[in-house]
């Protein structure tokens, strides 16, 4: 079965048209006022989370990357089945603070954070993971201006890189985390500094579809973090391992095998994190794999033309709204994400089109030498997979096309 035949039957569809959430794409359409939308489906959300505990050994705390899908509803709907959110600004963490979810379960991450964002995050009681000395001292000071001790963990950069992972963010020189080989001289400063100081963070990659390299990291990292723990006096709360699961996107693309890194996590926490940091809370963290197949990306079909031979079904969104389809968000080669016509998914796909957004440029490519229906305008053209890094990843205000809306369904 070919992914985009998977999804349609995951989501469900009746009388020829997708359903997402058990609502018809035509309905939601009218329930949107105008395409292009997206639309997330609950009821998928809470059914993956269910499948990550499942799979996962008990100890594990499951956070939110907030930054892969910081739509409001989608954070409080996930509040109440994960155990905790990473956010990675100032705004993505008001957002997970307006859910049910404590300052304490709030992790804050990312190289940047100005000194305005280190005192609020002091001010709302997140832990900090600090990515450099000097960002430690600024928080350091900030927490004095606010009144409060503030709360610190640090974000390692292994010695070592994760192979198969989309996006690395851990190896070699990076503006992410302490160097593992500089971290215990910030350990002792942070000792000196009035702080508390909960554990370590490694996130070392994005998008990997191999369980075995995800074990493998895991491991490592948590091996790296035993070994920096001696250097700690005082227990060790808080040990992130990062996350990184990928999901399946392209045709040649298989599903990440999710019991195998659960298998391999249980025998990481009884052999390496439990023996020696008893206290520690083990966090995995995950944006994509969380919400990514949740979504889809619904635009209507404006125009139909044939240029030298080549079939172009023009929709009314594009890169705008959905720049990773595109393949303009770290893919090195283009490919299409799977696209279907959400109206008439029962159809034989006779057709052969390429599917282009409406911003003028070649780069507005969601679909090429897609087979699909014979379409017309007004049909829906759906792009699945757009859960995460959709919207807020995507250049918005390029040609001042109106912004797209969002659901949940
Ligand atoms: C982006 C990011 C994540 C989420 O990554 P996914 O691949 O979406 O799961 C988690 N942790 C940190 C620190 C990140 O920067």
């Amino acid at each position: 079965m070919s992914a985009r035949d998977d999804l349609v039957r995951r989501f469900g569809s009746a009388a020829g048209e997708l359903r997402v959430g058990g609502e018809p794409l035509s309905r939601l359409a009218a329930r949107a006022g105008s395409t292009p939308f997206f639309a997330y489906d609950r009821a998928e959300l809470t059914r993956r989370v269910r499948e990550l505990r499942e799979a996962l050994p008990d100890a594990v705390h499951l956070s939110y990357a907030v930054k892969a899908n910081p739509y409001p509803a989608v954070v409080q709907h996930l509040a109440r089945i994960v155990d905790r959110f990473d956010v990675a600004s100032a705004r993505e963490m008001l957002t997970a603070l307006d859910t049910p979810t404590a300052p304490e379960r709030v992790s804050f991450a990312g190289p940047g954070k100005t000194t305005a964002e280190l005192r609020q995050a002091i001010a709302a009681g997140v832990t900090i993971e600090l990515e450099s000395e000097g960002e430690g001292r600024r928080a350091v000071d900030a927490a004095a201006e606010v009144g409060r001790r503030p709360r610190f963990a640090i974000r390692v950069n292994p010695p070592f890189e994760v192979k198969g992972s989309g996006m690395r963010m851990g190896g070699g020189a990076q503006q992410f985390g302490v160097d593992a080989e500089l971290a215990p001289d910030l350990i002792s400063r942070v000792a000196g500094w009035d702080a508390e100081f909960m554990g370590f963070h490694i996130f070392a990659g994005s998008q990997n579809l191999n369980a075995e390299l995800i074990s493998t990291a895991q491991r490592r990292s948590a091996e790296l973090i035993v070994e920096l723990a001696e250097h700690v006096d005082g227990p060790i709360r808080y040990v992130n391992l990062g996350g990184g699961f990928g999901i399946p996107y392209f045709e040649t693309d298989s599903p990440l095998d999710l019991a195998a890194v659960g298998a391999g996590l249980g025998d990481v926490i009884d052999g390496v994190i439990a023996p020696s940091l008893p206290d520690a809370q083990v966090v995995i963290e995950l944006g994509r794999y969380i919400v990514g197949e949740a979504g889809v990306y619904v635009t209507r079909v404006v125009d139909r033309k044939v240029s030298r031979g080549k079939t172009f079904l023009v929709v009314d969104g594009g890169l705008h709204h959905q720049l990773a389809a595109s393949g303009n968000f770290g893919q090195v080669i283009r490919r299409n994400y799977p696209i279907a016509l959400g109206n008439r998914v029962a159809e034989a796909s006779d057709d052969t089109v390429h599917v282009v957004g409406c911003s003028c440029t070649p780069l507005d490519v969601l679909g090429s030498d897609v087979a699909l229906p014979a379409a017309e305008p007004g049909d829906l053209v759906v792009v699945f997979q757009a859960g995460a890094y959709g919207l807020t990843a995507s250049p918005t205000g390029f040609l001042s096309h109106p912004e797209a809306i969002e659901l949940l369904v």
